[in-house]
C-alpha cells in the first residue's frame, strides 16, 4: 500500500523533527521509498565473551553466585533444538535490518562500537546515532514482545542505562522488535545511578580470585523453579548451608 503524500498519516510519519524516537524516523525512511542497501548479517559461531570481564549484555541484574560459577566451574550446556537456533538467527537478520536502516538514515551513526571499562567491563553498544543517544535493539517471539512492550525487562532496562553512561548522554533507547509480525516499541531510559552494578561485579571478581563465593548474594529460593533450571544450582546448593533454606546435599 502507497501512503497518500496527502494523508493525515504521511504528515505525522514527517513529524520526526524534535522527537527522541527512532521509530517514527525508520517509518518515514520506508514510507519514502528507503532502503538500506547490501548489508551483512552476522552469522558468525557465538565466541561468548572473555570471563574474565563482565559484559553488560549478560551479566548485568544476574545472580552473583551464577556469575561465580559461570567463572569457576564447566557448566552444563543443554543442546539446542534446530528449531531454536532458527529462530535465534532470524533475530541476528533482524538486528541487522535495524541497524542498516538506522545507518542510511542516519550516516554518522556508529554501529557494534566496542568499549572497555578498566579491566572490569567489556561490551559492544548495538547503534550509537550521530547525535551521541544509543539504541539498544531486542528481538523477541510474539509471546515475549508483549511482555516486554508492557514492561520492559529490567536486565534489558540497565543494559541501556549502562550504555547511556558509557555514552555518556542522559538517555538511551531500548527498541523491541517482534520478529514474527515485525511490530517495534521504543523505550526511553533515563541513566540511573550504577554503583549497585559496579559493586556486585567487583564482589563476584574478588571472591573468584580467592575461591570463595560466601559472601555473595543467592539470586533464587531453594527449590524454586529458577532453582531447577539454573545450570549451576548443584555446585551453588551442594553441601551449604542457605540461610531459611537448610542444608542440600548431592546424593
Ligand atoms: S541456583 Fe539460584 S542462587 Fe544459585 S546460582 Fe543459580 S540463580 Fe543463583
Amino acid at each position: 500500500m502507497k501512503i497518500a503524500k496527502s494523508s493525515p498519516l504521511y504528515a505525522q510519519l514527517l513529524d520526526t523533527s524534535n522527537s527522541w524516537e527512532i521509530i517514527p524516523k525508520i517509518n518515514q525512511f520506508l514510507a519514502n521509498g528507503g532502503c538500506a542497501g547490501v548489508y551483512t548479517v552476522d552469522d558468525t559461531p557465538h565466541v561468548s565473551g572473555s570471563r574474565n570481564h563482565f559484559h553488560p549484555s549478560g551479566d548485568i541484574g544476574v545472580c552473583e553466585r551464577f556469575l561465580y560459577y559461570a567463572r569457576t566451574v564447566e557448566l552444563p550446556t543443554e543442546p539446542l533444538d534446530v528449531g531454536l537456533i532458527r529462530i535465534f538467527k532470524t533475530g541476528d537478520v533482524f538486528h541487522a535490518m535495524i541497524q542498516a536502516w538506522i545507518k542510511a538514515i542516519d550516516p554518522e551513526a556508529r554501529i557494534e562500537e566496542s568499549f572497555e571499562i578498566g579491566d572490569l567491563v567489556r561490551g559492544r553498544i548495538d547503534v550509537i546515532q550521530g547525535n551521541g543517544i544509543c539504541v539498544e535493539i531486542k528481538s523477541a517471539s510474539s509471546y515475549n514482545y508483549q511482555r516486554f512492550v508492557k514492561e520492559p525487562k529490567p536486565q534489558h532496562v540497565l543494559q541501556t542505562a549502562f550504555y547511556a553512561d558509557v555514552c555518556k548522554t542522559d538517555y538511551g533507547i531500548l527498541l523491541y522488535v517482534n520478529k514474527d509480525t515485525s511490530e517495534m516499541k521504543e523505550f526511553k531510559i533515563d541513566v540511573m545511578d550504577l554503583s549497585e552494578v559496579y559493586a556486585s561485579w567487583l564482589k563476584v571478581e574478588y571472591a573468584v580470585e580467592h575461591k570463595n563465593p560466601s559472601e555473595l548474594e543467592y539470586g533464587c529460593q531453594f527449590g524454586s523453579v529458577e532453582f531447577c533450571k539454573c545450570p549451576a544450582s548443584r555446585w551453588c546448593a551442594e553441601g551449604r548451608t542457605i540461610p531459611d533454606w537448610g542444608v542440600f546435599n548431592i546424593k
